[in-house]
């Protein structure tokens, strides 16, 4: 299996961002991304899908889009789609419809940003997930740039103090979004789980002071997710494409906060008598199952089966556990990053059965 690092979930003139695709293609070289999913609110722009190059580097840029309802107040129920290659934003007012014709067209959707807060400093209300009755989606965004960010602009100055310092907002995913996946994974759901940026490069005005808070790049090296695919990319869309959703579809992948050091080479796999399996996968139980987890430099690596943690290797760069329970078992990786312990893998599941 070949990883490679996608950015995904995120805004351009087409919506409320202020930059173009190109914009995101050039700041996606500048920060050694494999690709980028550009997902507007309730538009599938076309034609801009290719790989962009700056000088011998290359980064694959898909579109997907972030439907909701313009309609409702307050603007719940953002859901994030992707190679569904048509415009679903009329099916907006009923979530499951939404997801149904998501599925009838092939596509993946995700839950965006499931436990979002307001901020009144900032007059944002809060856009969570309230459609929790609604099933047959692919997965959620555990991990939102942007939610988080919500949680600590309590008020203006706050917003100035981090639009200068933003490598303080990330703390770890939204601890109500780990719960509700883990209740959804424990229910007997497959739930692929990705991180998005909701990146919009937005313009600040304070006085003299003019500034880009939160751009691209900035995003690009924070929240990603890493995807294994079979071959490394070839350079043609249709079969880079194909390859990118089949495996971000099966949740062969993990959420790497990559600021405070890159998650690049993370890898959990279960090894069984005749099989062995990686994230998004299944595996019997029978005769015993070995899940390993391997770090690029050594954090602190959880083991959690079915929501519960069941192993705690502390500094460590490996850890090896022998399963002879079924069970959904992932894997989370924390780290101290400026004076804080922070997430920093959340791996997706092996099923073992
Ligand atoms: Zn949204
Ligand atoms: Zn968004």
């Amino acid at each position: 299996m070949h990883e490679i690092v996608i950015n995904l979930h995120m805004h351009t003139v087409y919506s409320d961002g202020t930059g173009t695709h190109k914009d995101i293609a050039q700041a996606a070289i500048k920060t050694g991304l494999d690709a980028v999913l550009v997902t507007d609110h309730n538009v599938l722009v076309q034609g801009l899908e290719g790989f962009y190059r700056v000088g011998r580097s290359r980064v694959l840029l898909l579109v997907g889009q972030e439907v909701h309802d313009q309609d409702r107040d307050p603007q719940k129920n953002h859901l994030l789609v992707f190679n569904a290659n048509r415009d679903l934003s009329t099916l907006a007012d009923d979530p499951q419809a939404l997801i149904n014709g998501v599925n009838d067209a092939g596509g993946l959707s995700f839950l965006a940003h499931p436990d979002d807060i307001a901020s009144a400093a900032f007059k944002e209300t809060s856009i969570s997930w309230e459609a929790w009755d609604a099933h047959g989606f692919t997965g959620i965004e555990l991990w939102n740039g942007l939610s988080e960010l919500k949680t600590v602009l309590h008020t203006k100055l706050h917003g100035a103090f981090y639009a200068f310092f933003p490598h303080l907002i990330a703390h770890h995913p939204m601890l109500e979004t780990l719960q509700r996946w883990d209740d959804l994974l424990t229910s007997g759901q497959r739930v692929v789980a990705i991180g998005g940026s909701d990146a919009h490069a937005l313009h600040m005005h304070m006085g003299p002071v003019h500034r880009v808070i939160f751009p691209y790049d900035f995003h690009f090296r924070t929240v990603n997710t890493h995807v294994f695919i079979p071959e490394p990319l070839t350079g043609d869309v249709p079969t880079d494409k194909k390859m990118i959703y089949e495996a971000l579809g099966a949740g062969q992948c993990f959420v790497g906060y990559d600021l405070p050091a890159s998650t690049r080479g993370f890898t959990f796999k279960a090894r069984g008598i005749e099989q062995s399996v990686i994230m998004g996968e299944e595996i019997s139980a029978k005769r015993g199952v070995t899940l390993q987890a391997h770090l690029p430099i050594p954090a602190e690596i959880r083991l959690l089966q079915d929501g519960k943690t069941i192993g705690i290797w502390k500094d460590s760069q490996a850890c090896a556990y022998s399963a002879s329970e079924p069970g959904v078992y992932r894997v989370e990786v924390w780290r101290s990053y400026l004076g804080l312990k922070r997430g920093w893998i959340f791996s997706n599941p092996i099923y073992v059965r």
